[in-house]
C-alpha cells in the first residue's frame, strides 16, 4: 500500500554575481568613452566573471548549469555588442569619408562664388558713370568728389558686406574719394591696388587686429583709358559668414587657412584657434579624410581642401566623439538589452534546473533515508515527466525491496530451524557413529578392545617405545583345556567364564596397559613402560587371579563352583612387531608344554633391551 511521504526539500543555492553587475556597469561606463576602453574594459569584465564562477564552490548540479549559461548568454552578448559596435564604428566612418569631401567641395564652391560675386559688385560699381565722370572730370574740381563721395556712401548703404569704399588714383597712393570708415591701410597693399588692371581681390591683412581683404576694380574712361580703380575693404567676419554647411555636425568647424597656417576665418561655433599646423593639401588633390589628435590631446576627423583663389585651405575638423556618439549610444542600448538577456537566459536557467534539481535532490536523500535502513520510504510522485516517472519507478522499488525483506526475513527463519534440525541430526549421528565405532573397536562379549583395536593400537606404542626408549612387552593368555569346559557345562557357562576372566584380568592391569580379547580364548595384553621382568610379574598377577577366581555355574545338583587355569607367554619388544609376536606365541606354547598354569618369559635376544 503507498502512502505520502514527506517531501524532501532540496537545499538550493543561488551565487548572485554582484561583481557581475559592477563589471557590466563599468562596461557600460566605458561605452560612453571611446570604443578601445570599451573592449579593455569588456575583457576586464569577462575575467572577472570566468574568475568569479571558476572559483565558486560548483557544489551542485543546478549552479553548474546556471553558471553555464549566464557564461554563454554573456560571451554570446559581449560578442553581439562587439561586432555592433565595429558595425556602426565602420558605418558611421565610411558615411563621415563621403561626406566631409561634400562639405568641402560645397563650401570650397560656396566662397568662390561669394567672392566672385564680390568681384562682380566693384565691377559693377565701377562702370558707374557718375564716378568715371566725376574722377575724369576731377582734376582740380572740387564739386566732383562730392558728387563721387555722395556715389560711393550710396552703395555703401545699399551693400553692407562692404566696410569702406575709396578710389584710388593711379600717381597717387592717397585715396581721392574715401566713403565710410577711413582705414589706414597699409603702403604695401595702396601700392598694388594703385597698379591693377582687371578686377582683383587682394591677399587679407591685418590692421588693429581685424583681418581684411580690399576688392578692386579699374575705373577707365570710354576709350578704355585706366583712370583710376574703385577699391571696397571687406572685414574678414563678413565673409566668415560664408563659411558654413549643413551637413557639418553640431560641434563640427570649418577653418580657411593661409599658407602661413594662419587661421583667416573660422565658422562661429569653432573654439578661436590662432593656426591650423596639418600641412596644405596639393594642388587639385582629392580631400582625405583623417583620425588625428590637436594639440590640447582632443582626437579630431579632420580633412582639407585647397582654395586656390588666394592660396588658402579651407579645413573641416569635427570631435570623433561627437562623430561615434551614435555608435556609442547604439552600443549602451544593445549592452543594456544585453545584460537583460543575460540575466532573464540566467533567471529561466535557475527556474528550469531548481525544478529538475530539487526532485533529483529529494529522490537522492530518500535512497541515502532508504540505504540507512529506514523502511517506510515513499517519493511524492510529480508530474508524468522523467522525473514524475523516476518517482514511481523508485516507489515501486521500495515496495518491491519491502517484500523482498519479508520473504527473506522468512526464510532466514526457516533456513535457521532447517540449520537447528540439521545440527541435532548431526549431533545424533555423531553419537551413534561413536557408538558404532565403540561397537567396532569392543568385543562385544567381554567388553574388552577387540582384536582389531589391539591391531591398530599397537604400531603407535611400538613406534612410541622406538623414540623414547622405553620398554614394551606383550603378554599373551589362553585359558587352559577350555574346550573340555565348554564340552562339559555348555558353551553359555563358557561364554560367562570368557566374561568373567576378562573382568577378573581387567582389575588387575594397570591404567595404561592395553588388554583385549585376541580370539577365542586368548587375550593379549600390551604392557607399557614395563619390563620384561615387570610384564613377567604382571603375567604371575594376571594367572594367580584367575586361578584365584570362582565361577558360579548352575547345574542339575545346584549351584557348583568352577574354576580355570591360564597359561601366558611373555616377550619383550625389541623393535621388530613380527618377533615380538612369535616370542610371546612361542613362550605360551612353551607355557603348555610345561603343563599350563604358568608364566614363561621368553628370554630378551637383544642385550640392549631389557
Ligand atoms: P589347551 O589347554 O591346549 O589350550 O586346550 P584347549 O581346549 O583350551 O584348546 P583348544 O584350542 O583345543 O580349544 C579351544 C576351544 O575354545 C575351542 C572352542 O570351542 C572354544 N571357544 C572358542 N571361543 C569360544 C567362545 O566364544 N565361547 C565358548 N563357549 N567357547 C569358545
Ligand atoms: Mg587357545
Ligand atoms: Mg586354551
Amino acid at each position: 500500500m503507498r502512502r505520502r511521504g514527506r517531501s524532501v526539500r532540496a537545499g538550493f543555492g543561488v551565487k548572485r554575481y554582484r561583481r557581475l553587475a559592477d563589471g557590466a556597469g563599468e562596461g557600460s561606463r566605458a561605452v560612453s568613452g571611446n570604443a578601445r576602453p570599451t573592449i579593455r574594459n569588456a575583457s576586464r569584465v569577462l575575467k572577472r566573471v570566468i574568475l568569479s564562477i571558476v572559483r565558486a564552490p560548483a557544489r551542485s548540479l543546478s549552479s553548474k548549469i546556471v553558471s553555464f549559461v549566464f557564461l554563454t548568454a554573456l560571451v554570446a552578448s559581449l560578442a553581439v555588442t562587439w561586432v555592433s559596435a565595429q558595425s556602426i564604428r565602420t558605418f558611421l566612418r565610411e558615411k563621415t569619408d563621403q561626406r566631409i569631401p561634400i562639405v568641402l567641395g560645397s563650401v570650397n564652391e560656396h566662397l568662390q562664388l561669394w567672392y566672385d560675386q564680390r568681384e562682380l559688385d566693384v565691377r559693377t560699381f565701377a562702370s558707374s558713370s557718375i564716378l568715371r565722370t566725376n574722377v575724369d572730370q576731377a582734376a582740380g574740381r572740387e564739386r566732383s568728389f562730392v558728387e563721387a563721395e555722395q556715389f560711393l556712401t550710396y552703395v555703401l548703404k545699399r551693400f553692407d558686406q562692404y566696410r569702406t569704399l575709396f578710389v584710388l588714383d593711379a600717381d597717387s597712393t592717397e585715396p581721392l574719394v574715401w566713403a565710410g570708415e577711413e582705414l589706414d591701410l597699409p603702403d604695401t597693399v595702396r601700392s598694388e591696388l594703385r597698379s591693377i588692371v582687371d578686377a582683383q581681390i587682394s591677399a587679407a591683412f591685418g590692421l588693429n587686429g581685424v583681418r581684411y581683404q580690399v576688392v578692386s576694380a579699374p575705373i577707365v574712361d570710354d576709350s578704355n583709358r585706366q583712370l583710376a580703380s574703385l577699391n571696397s575693404v571687406i572685414d574678414l567676419a563678413v565673409a566668415r559668414a560664408e563659411l558654413r554647411h549643413d551637413g557639418l555636425s553640431r560641434r563640427g568647424a570649418l577653418y580657411a587657412v593661409s599658407d602661413e597656417g594662419i587661421v583667416l576665418m573660422q565658422t562661429g561655433s569653432a573654439r578661436s584657434r590662432a593656426s591650423y599646423s596639418r600641412p596644405a593639401p596639393l594642388r587639385g588633390t582629392l580631400p582625405a579624410v583623417e583620425v588625428y589628435e590637436l594639440a590640447d590631446g582632443q582626437s579630431v576627423i579632420g580633412s582639407s581642401v585647397r582654395f586656390d583663389r588666394f592660396n588658402w585651405t579651407i579645413a573641416v575638423e569635427e570631435p570623433a566623439a561627437q562623430l561615434f556618439g551614435p555608435a556609442v549610444e547604439i552600443v549602451r542600448k544593445v549592452v543594456v538589452v544585453n545584460v537583460g538577456i543575460v540575466l532573464l537566459c540566467s533567471a529561466i536557467a535557475f527556474q528550469i534546473t531548481r525544478s529538475v534539481v530539487r526532485p533529483i535532490q529529494g529522490l537522492s536523500e530518500a535512497a541515502v533515508r532508504v540505504a540507512d535502513g529506514e523502511p517506510d520510504v515513499v517519493f511524492p510522485e510529480n508530474g508524468n515527466d522523467e522525473i514524475g516517472v523516476l518517482g514511481r519507478a523508485f516507489n515501486e522499488m521500495i515496495e518491491h525491496l519491502g517484500r523482498n525483506q519479508i520473504e527473506l526475513e522468512n526464510n532466514r527463519v526457516q533456513i535457521e530451524e532447517a540449520n537447528q534440525k540439521l545440527v541435532s541430526r548431526n549431533q545424533e549421528l555423531q553419537r551413534i557413529n561413536e557408538v558404532f565405532h565403540q561397537l567396532s573397536i569392543t568385543d562385544e562379549l567381554t567388553k574388552l578392545h577387540n582384536h582389531r583395536f589391539f591391531q591398530d593400537h599397537l604400531p603407535r606404542e611400538m613406534s612410541r617405545a622406538t623414540r623414547t626408549g622405553e620398554p614394551l612387552c606383550l603378554i599373551l593368555i589362553d585359558i587352559d583345556d577350555f574346550k573340555r569346559l565348554n564340552d562339559e557345562h555348555g558353551h553359555s557357562v563358557g561364554d560367562a567364564v570368557l566374561k568373567k576372566t576378562a573382568d577378573v584380568m581387567n582389575g588387575v592391569v594397570r591404567e595404561m596397559d592395553l588388554l583385549a580379547r585376541y580370539g577365542g580364548e586368548e587375550f593379549a595384553l600390551l604392557a607399557s613402560q614395563a619390563t620384561l621382568d615387570g610384564a613377567t610379574a604382571l603375567a604371575e598377577k594376571l594367572r594367580m587371579a584367575v586361578s584365584q577366581a570362582r565361577f558360579p555355574v548352575v547345574t542339575l545338583e545346584g549351584i557348583s563352583e568352577l574354576s580355570i587355569t591360564v597359561s601366558i607367554g611373555v616377550a619383550a619388544f625389541d623393535g621388530d612387531q613380527k618377533a615380538l609376536f612369535n616370542d610371546a606365541d612361542r613362550a605360551l606354547y612353551r607355557a603348555k608344554d610345561q603343563g599350563k598354569d604358568c608364566v614363561v618369559a621368553e628370554a630378551p635376544r637383544n642385550a640392549g633391551l631389557s
